[in-house]
C-alpha cells in the first residue's frame, strides 16, 4: 500500500519566484524604498518591548485602529490578515461551498485561481477582451445568468496596470446577489477607493495590503474590510492568532507615522509616472515596442514583438521583470533602477 495525494495537491507546484542573482528587482511589485532609519530605530525599540512568551492580540485591535485612521474608517470593519494573500484564502475557504462557481477575470492575479481551486471551488473566467477593460454590463449578465457564488478581482489590476471607474465598480455590487471580493492591492496609487462606503452593502469585501505602497513585503500584513455582519463572519473564520505580535508591533509604528505613508505614494507614484513617460518616448523610436498601458498602479505594463528576448536580454544585464506571455510588466523602481531599464532597453532593441 502506497499513501496517495489527493488530486487537487498531485498537479500542484510550489510557487517559485525568479532564482538566480539579480541586482535589480522589478518583477514582484514591491516598493523600491527600505525603511528609513529613523524609522528603524523605532521599529528595534518597540519590538524590543514585546512580550515574547505570549500570544499575539487576535484582533490587532491597535493595528487596526490605526489603519482606520490613516483612511478615516471604522476601525471595527477591519480584519487584519497574514498578509492579504491569506485573506484570499480564507475567504475562499470559508465563505463558499464546495462546488461553488467563483468567477474571476482575466488577464487578473493569478493566485487567485490558486486558491479558488484549493478551497475546491469552480473558477469561472470572464475574458476582459482585447483592450483589457472588462465590461460591467456583460459581467453583471455573466454573475446573474451562471449561478456565480463570488467573484474577485483587483482594481486597479494586476497585471494590467488600469482601473474600473467607481462608477462601474458600484454598478456591479448593487446588480448581483453574489460575493464581490474587490482586491484594491494598488489602490494607493489611483484615487478611486470605495473603502468608505463599505457599510453601504451587504456583498461587498475590500481587501488592502501594506506589501505594495507602503513598502512591507517582508512582514507580511494585509486587511479585510467590509460591513459589521461580514466583519463578524471573517474574525470568525480566521485563526485566532494569524498575524504575530512582531508583524503588529512594526505595522503599528510605521503606520502611525501619516506623513511618511504619504511621502512613500508621492515617491512611488512619481516613479510610475517617469518610468510610463520613458517608456512612452522609447515607443516613439523603438517600434518592437507595440504597446505601453497608462498605469494606475506602481508598474508599467507593455507589449513587445519579442517579449522573450527583452526579458531575456534583461535578465542578462542583472535586471529581473515579470514575463507575462503576450506582456511584460515592469515594476517601478528607484531614478537607477529605471533608468538602468531604459539602458538596457537601448542596448536589446
Ligand atoms: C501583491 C498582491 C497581493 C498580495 O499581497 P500580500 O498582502 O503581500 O499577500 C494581493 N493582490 C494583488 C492583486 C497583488 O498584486
Amino acid at each position: 500500500m502506497a499513501y496517495q495525494l489527493t488530486p487537487k495537491l498531485r498537479n500542484l507546484t510550489p510557487y517559485q519566484p525568479i532564482t538566480g542573482e539579480f541586482k535589480i528587482r522589478l518583477d514582484a511589485n514591491e516598493s523600491y524604498m527600505n525603511l528609513p532609519d529613523y524609522l528603524k530605530e523605532k521599529v528595534s525599540q518597540a519590538v524590543s518591548q514585546l512580550e515574547f512568551n505570549r500570544y499575539p492580540d487576535p484582533y490587532c485591535t491597535r493595528l487596526c485602529k490605526i489603519y482606520a485612521e490613516y483612511y478615516k474608517i471604522n476601525s471595527e470593519l477591519v480584519t487584519a490578515g497574514n498578509g492579504s494573500d491569506e485573506l484570499i484564502a480564507l475567504l475562499m475557504n470559508s465563505f463558499f461551498e464546495k462546488g461553488d462557481k467563483i468567477l474571476t477575470l482575466a488577464p487578473d492575479f493569478s493566485m487567485y485561481g490558486f486558491y479558488i481551486s484549493l478551497a475546491e471551488l469552480e473558477q469561472m473566467v470572464f475574458d476582459k477582451g482585447s483592450d483589457l477593460h472588462p465590461k460591467i454590463d456583460e459581467v453583471i449578465y455573466y454573475i446573474n445568468t451562471n449561478n456565480i457564488a463570488g467573484i474577485i478581482f483587483s482594481n486597479p489590476c494586476n497585471p494590467t496596470s488600469m482601473g474600473v471607474t467607481t462608477e462601474d465598480i458600484i454598478k456591479l455590487i448593487k446588480n448581483v446577489n453574489c460575493l464581490v471580493i474587490l482586491d484594491e492591492a494598488y489602490m494607493d496609487f489611483w484615487d478611486s477607493s470605495i473603502l468608505g462606503r463599505v457599510s453601504e452593502f451587504d456583498n461587498l469585501i475590500i481587501l488592502r495590503t501594506c506589501s505594495k505602497a507602503f513598502g512591507l513585503a517582508a512582514i507580511r500584513l494585509g486587511f479585510a474590510v467590509a460591513n459589521k455582519t461580514l466583519t463578524n463572519a471573517i474574525r470568525a473564520a480566521k485563526s485566532p492568532y494569524n498575524v504575530n505580535s512582531m508583524t503588529q508591533t512594526v505595522a503599528e509604528v510605521v503606520l502611525s507615522d501619516q506623513s511618511y505613508l504619504q511621502e512613500c505614494i508621492k515617491q512611488l507614484k512619481q516613479a510610475r509616472e517617469s518610468l510610463y513617460e520613458s517608456f512612452v518616448k522609447l515607443q516613439s523610436r523603438k517600434s518592437a515596442i507595440t504597446k505601453v498601458y497608462k498605469p494606475q498602479t506602481n508598474f508599467v505594463f507593455i507589449k513587445t514583438t519579442d517579449n522573450k528576448a527583452v526579458f531575456d536580454g534583461l535578465s542578462q544585464r542583472g535586471i529581473a521583470i515579470r514575463f507575462m506571455g503576450e506582456f511584460l510588466r515592469i515594476t517601478a523602481g528607484s531614478q537607477d533602477e529605471n533608468n538602468a531599464v531604459l539602458q538596457a532597453l537601448e542596448e536589446i532593441l
